[in-house]
C-alpha cells in the first residue's frame, strides 16, 4: 500500500481525500514522497511564515529541545516568559498573555474571559459574524458563522447572534447591554480572504464601548506580519480588548496565544484556566525565532511588496476566469468568475505550485513571508497556465 492508501485506512475520513504526502522543504519549496518539488504558496495554511527549514527556526528548536522539551505550567520556563513579554511589546496598551497549542484553544480562552467579564451584569450573549471562522472546538465552533460546519453540532449552550460581516448597522442594532463580547476577524480568512469595508473595526470598537461589551479580534490567520503589520487591526488603529493568535506564531510548531489587553488581562483568577502544553518551551523558542526573523529581515515590508507584485501581476494577466483579487499583504483570495477553484488548484499542483481552494470560487494564497520576486513571478506564470488550461481565453472548452 502506498502512503495515501495507508492514510485512508488509518486516519479518520474527516479531511476527505488528500493527494500529496510531503517529506521536507527548504525556503518556499516543499518535496513530496516521490521527490517532486512544489512552490509552496499556501504555507501550511498561513503558518510557515519563515518557509521551511529556516536556519533560525531549526537552531531555536534544536537548542531548546536539547535543554528541556517540556516543563508543564507547574513550573516557569524562560522562553515562554520572554515570548509573552515580546508579544506584549507589539501592543501599545499593557496586557497579559495565556498560551495555548492552537487557534481554537486561544478563542476558547477569549470566550472564558468574556464570560467572566459578562457574568456580574448578566451579559450572556455573544455576537459574531456570518461566514466567520473561529475553530472546531465546541466554544469556538459556537462562534463560527459557517452554518455547514456549526449546525451538525448545535446547540452549544453559548448564545451567539450572527450578523453580516462588514455591516455596521447590523452590529449597532444587535450589540446591547446583554452582550458580553463581539468576536470578529479583522479580515475573514476561511470566508475567502475577505476584507471588511474601511472603518468597520473602529465602528465595532465604538459599538462595543457604548454597550460595555468586549471586542475580541481573532488574528489567528491575519496576524504575525502577514498583512504587512504584526496584526491586521493595527492598520486601522483599533485597540481590541482581546487578541487571539496561532497559525504563524511559532512558524509551524503548534502554539497559540490569547492576549487580554488592559483590565481583561487580569480577569482569570488562579485556577480559572489552564493547559498542559500551553507555553511549551520548544514552541516558545520557535516563536521567538519567528519574531526576531520577521523584524530583522524586514519580512513585513516584504509581505507588502510581494503582495503588491502578486496583485499587479494578476491584474496585468487580465484572465477572464479571474473576477477580482482581494486581501492584504501576502494573503490573497483570487475570486473566480465560476466555481472552478478546485480545478485551478489541481492544475497548479500538476505544474508544481501549491495553493488552496478556500471556497468553490476562491483560490487562497498565503505563502511564506520570505518569498522572493522570482517565486512570485513563477507563481504568476503558472497561474496563467493553469487558468488557461481550466478556462481557455477563447471560452470554455
Ligand atoms: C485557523 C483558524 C482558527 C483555528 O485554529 P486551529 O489552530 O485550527 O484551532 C481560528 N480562527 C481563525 C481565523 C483561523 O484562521
Amino acid at each position: 500500500m502506498n502512503l495515501r492508501q495507508r492514510f485512508a485506512e488509518a486516519l479518520m475520513p474527516n479531511y476527505g481525500t488528500v493527494e500529496l504526502a510531503l517529506t521536507h522543504g527548504e525556503g518556499a519549496v516543499v518535496y513530496d514522497v516521490d521527490g517532486k518539488d512544489y512552490l509552496d504558496f499556501i504555507g501550511g495554511i498561513a503558518t510557515s511564515v519563515l518557509g521551511h527549514a529556516h536556519p533560525a527556526l531549526v537552531a531555536a528548536v534544536g537548542d531548546q529541545v536539547a535543554k528541556i522539551a517540556h516543563t508543564s505550567n507547574l513550573f516557569i520556563n524562560q522562553p515562554a516568559v520572554e515570548l509573552a513579554e515580546r508579544l506584549l511589546g507589539l501592543f501599545d496598551v499593557p496586557g497579559k498573555v495565556f498560551f495555548t497549542n492552537s487557534g481554537a484553544e486561544a478563542n476558547e480562552c477569549a470566550l472564558k474571559l468574556a464570560m467572566i467579564h459578562g457574568r456580574p451584569d448578566g451579559r450572556t450573549r455573544f455576537v459574531a459574524a456570518a461566514d466567520g471562522f473561529h475553530g472546531r472546538t465546541l466554544g469556538a465552533l459556537a462562534l463560527t458563522g459557517k452554518d455547514v460546519i456549526r449546525e451538525p453540532f448545535a446547540p452549544f449552550g453559548v448564545d451567539v447572534t450572527f450578523v453580516p460581516y462588514g455591516d455596521v448597522a447590523a452590529l449597532a442594532e444587535t450589540v446591547d447591554h446583554t452582550v458580553a463580547a463581539v468576536f470578529l476577524e479583522p479580515l475573514q480568512g476561511e470566508a475567502g480572504v475577505k476584507p471588511p469595508p474601511a472603518g468597520y473595526l473602529s465602528t465595532a470598537r465604538t459599538v462595543c464601548d457604548n454597550a460595555g461589551a468586549l471586542l475580541v479580534l481573532d488574528e489567528i490567520q491575519s496576524g504575525m506580519g502577514r498583512t504587512g503589520a504584526w496584526f491586521a487591526h493595527q492598520q486601522e488603529n483599533v485597540t481590541p480588548d482581546v487578541v487571539t493568535m496561532a497559525k504563524g506564531l511559532a512558524g509551524g510548531l503548534p502554539m497559540g496565544a490569547c492576549i487580554g489587553l488592559g483590565p481583561v488581562g487580569d480577569l482569570f483568577g488562579p485556577g480559572a484556566h489552564g493547559s498542559t502544553f500551553g507555553g511549551n518551551p520548544v514552541s516558545a523558542a520557535a516563536a521567538l525565532a519567528v519574531l526576531d526573523t520577521i523584524a530583522n529581515d524586514g519580512l513585513m515590508d516584504n509581505a507588502v511588496t510581494m503582495g503588491r507584485r502578486l496583485v499587479d501581476g494578476m491584474a496585468a494577466m487580465g484572465h477572464p476566469l479571474v473576477q477580482s483579487v482581494r486581501g492584504r499583504g501576502l494573503w490573497l483570495g483570487i475570486v473566480l468568475n465560476e466555481e472552478l477553484a478546485g480545478t485551478v488548484v489541481t492544475a497548479l499542483r500538476d505544474r508544481g505550485v501549491l495553493a488552496n481552494a478556500v471556497r468553490p470560487d476562491v483560490v487562497r494564497v498565503a505563502p511564506p513571508l520570505i518569498v522572493t520576486e522570482a517565486d512570485v513571478d513563477r507563481f504568476l506564470l503558472e497561474l496563467a497556465h493553469a487558468a488557461d488550461v481550466v478556462y481557455p481565453r477563447g471560452g470554455r472548452p
